[in-house]
């Protein structure tokens, strides 16, 4: 059987706020829009002409400040439970298995990473986790 690990091992966010920052966010699939609709508790359309930029059949979070429209310095992601499965998932992007290239570039813009643990090991235990996640849900 696999060593049990965890997400601290490799990362432990610092609520610096850096990847809510920007001039465009994740896009938000559908399953992302129901939950962020239940959480803020408003019509679709309340919550969009507020809170989205729906460009086509893509919809966005609106920047406002160069970050995201719910983010503060103060209390960090106001959807926090509602917010879009990328969001979550951050910084684990699978694009990291595939090249120590996006390893570095995505551990330069997240401080949340341990910085002594090399590419190698990150992508073990991120592996792991996948593995292990994938246990509980069987
Ligand atoms: S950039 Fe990384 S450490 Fe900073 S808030 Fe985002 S996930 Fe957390
Ligand atoms: S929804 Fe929350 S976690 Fe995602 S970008 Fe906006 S403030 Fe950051």
């Amino acid at each position: 059987m696999s060593a049990t690990v965890c997400l601290a091992d490799i990362f432990t966010c610092t609520r610096c706020g850096y990847c809510c920052q920007g001039e465009t966010t994740v896009s938000l699939d559908q399953e992302d829009q129901a939950r962020m609709i239940a959480k803020l508790g408003l019509t679709r359309q309340a919550i969009a002409e507020k809170y989205w930029r729906v460009t086509g059949s893509v919809v966005q979070m609106k920047i406002v400040d160069h970050h995201c429209i719910f983010y503060s310095r103060e209390g960090g992601c106001a959807v926090h439970e509602g917010r879009p499965w990328r969001c979550g998932q951050w910084p684990l992007h699978p694009s990291i298995l595939a090249a120590e290239d996006n390893f570095r570039t995505i551990r330069e813009s997240c401080p949340g990473i341990k910085q002594d643990v090399s590419w190698e090991e990150f992508c073990a235990i991120f592996l792991l986790l996948q593995e292990q996640k994938e246990r509980l849900l069987c």
